[in-house]
């Protein structure tokens, strides 16, 4: 799939959409899910042009995979979520149900959040 730069997560990155931030550097920006699913519920999306975990697996320079993967452990850290604990999920395509063609990783904590998958 060819990377839509109209999509939310890039109108965000580009600052013509407001988020709610927790946490920026050169490689990432990560802000409050709108929906969240737990209370705790952070998207970390990384700066480039990269659909899904996929096309970013694929594609991304090593320094950037390495500083987004950084990223998503310094926001779980800055959240105290390290302990006691928490998930981190990426939705890939139709079967993953992801609904924005832009990759990110959610971080979900605050509460035990039971089995792995529901449904
Ligand atoms: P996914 O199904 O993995 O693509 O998840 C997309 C997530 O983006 C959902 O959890 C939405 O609630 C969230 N979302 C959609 N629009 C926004 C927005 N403008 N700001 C923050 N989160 C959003």
């Amino acid at each position: 799939m060819a990377y839509d730069p109209e999509n939310i997560f890039a109108k965000i990155l580009r600052g013509e959409l407001p988020c709610n931030k927790v946490y920026e550097d050169e490689y990432s920006l990560a802000f409050h899910d709108i929906n969240p699913q737990a209370p705790v519920h952070v998207l970390v999306i990384p700066k480039g042009d990269y659909v899904s975990m996929d096309d970013f697996t694929a594609k991304a320079p090593a320094e950037l995979i390495t500083g987004f993967f950084q990223a998503v452990g310094k926001v779980a850290r800055q959240l105290e979520l390290d302990e006691p604990g928490y998930r981190i999920l990426a939705n890939i395509g139709t079967h993953g149900h992801q609904e924005v063609p832009h990759l990110h990783i959610h971080i979900f904590g605050g509460r035990p959040l039971g089995p792995m998958l529901a449904g």
